[in-house]
């Protein structure tokens, strides 16, 4: 994930170990009524001087509605059945941005919390699932309007600029002492994505216009992470993970096609094949988990959304061209948060083409020609998602 420099990393770290654990709240008494979680925490803290950010700890799943109000300026956030744990100290503390917190409990168990500006402010919010260390949380981020945040030029702009060629960086999954899944005619996974991926990388090199580049070229074990790395230093466009499944039921089968989710997996099967994937980190002894919350937040703040948004219609046209060629598991595109997809700036999606652990399906992945068509049906998809998205 270069997009973020070492520096900038850096000084996240430093700020949230500065992390000003301030929680202040002053205005009306919460109300008891059926509230189903509790506010238990602000934290602020400001990382320079155009931005303040304001986390708010929650004790379950919650709902938020964000506005701004003028004269005086002020974010007004709204949590659907939130009480405020008493325990929240009051104090008050301000930013450069920030004159001061209040709250006030509303009809029908709603919390609202006013956070008073010193002057105009742009506010982003987003919401964090647990992850271990931290529990629910609702992150606000305010931008003075003056001075703008740093730019950060996605691969695509730096691309345009240049008028290089279409960069797709091809992801063979597994690799090594990492197999993958394993059919009952020995089939492994690694091989056949592979196999798949060169047929790809051949076919996409011979057109014009195009470039494919391999996260591994051969059987080897290579970290997610660094497959990551390898693609945006190859400064790709698009990600394409290539996979093939199993499952303990050989009657199930078809191809399916995932991009990431921030907000958890759409599905419990999507949730489990991000795991079994992701799991792949652990067998090369490198954890992947960089959970470093305020790290985790900046790669949404820089329109993660947007390239998840992109993926999936990504993921939506390749789906109909390998649907021409297979039977497809999922008519949908599925969201787990696969490792592999994080890059922030380069929309990213993984493909299980098939289930190895299916007979007739683990029979077709293994015939060169089956190999041919997938490869082909997905760089179709890519190319007809390409020209959506010019017209
Ligand atoms: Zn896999």
């Amino acid at each position: 994930m270069g997009s973020i420099s070492t520096a900038r990393r850096l000084f996240l770290k430093r700020v949230s170990r500065y992390g000003l654990s301030l929680a202040l709240l002053t205005g009306a008494k919460p109300v008891f009524a059926k509230s189903t979680r509790t506010l238990t925490g602000i934290r602020i803290s400001q990382s320079a001087e155009d931005h303040t950010r304001v986390v708010f700890d929650l004790t379950g799943d919650f709902e938020h509605n964000l506005f701004t109000l003028a004269d005086p300026p002020r974010v007004v956030v709204d949590l659907n059945d939130t009480r405020r744990s008493n325990a929240i100290d009051i104090s008050t503390r301000q930013t450069s941005l920030m004159s001061g917190i209040r709250s006030a409990s509303k009809n029908g168990g709603r919390l609202r919390v006013v956070i008073d500006l010193q002057s105009k402010a742009r506010p982003r919010s987003f919401e964090l699932k647990p992850d271990g260390k931290s529990g629910h949380r609702l992150v606000v981020d305010l931008h003075a309007t003056n001075l703008s945040p740093t730019p950060i030029k996605t691969n695509q702009e730096k691309r345009n600029q240049r008028k290089q060629k279409f960069v797709i960086a091809l992801d063979p999954g597994h690799g090594g002492r990492d197999p993958g899944a394993i059919g009952k005619r020995g089939t492994r996974e690694k091989d056949v994505a592979l196999s798949v991926a060169k047929k790809m990388k051949t076919m996409i090199n011979r057109e014009p216009g195009y470039r494919a580049v391999l996260t591994r070229d051969a059987d080897r074990f290579v970290s997610l992470r660094n497959r990551v790395k390898k693609a945006r230093a190859a400064e790709a466009d698009i990600f394409i993970s290539l996979h093939a499944d199993s499952f303990h039921k050989p009657n199930v089968k078809g191809a399916s096609v995932y991009a990431l989710s921030l907000r958890g997996a759409s599905s419990e099967a999507a949730r489990w094949i991000a795991k079994k994937e992701n799991s792949s980190d652990l067998i090369g002894g490198i954890s992947l988990d960089d959970k470093d919350d305020l790290i985790a937040s900046v790669l949404l703040d820089l329109s993660q959304t947007a390239t998840i948004q992109d993926s999936l219609e990504l993921g939506s046209d390749v789906l109909g061209h390998i649907g021409k060629v297979s039977r497809l598991n999922n008519k949908k595109v599925q969201q787990a948060g696969f490792a592999v997809l994080k890059a922030p700036d380069m929309p990213s999606i993984l493909i299980e083409t098939a289930f190895l652990s299916n007979p007739s399906e683990e029979k077709k992945l293994r015939n060169p020609k089956h190999q041919h068509k997938l490869a082909k049906a997905v760089f179709s998809g890519i190319k007809k998602h390409l020209k959506n998205r010019q017209s």
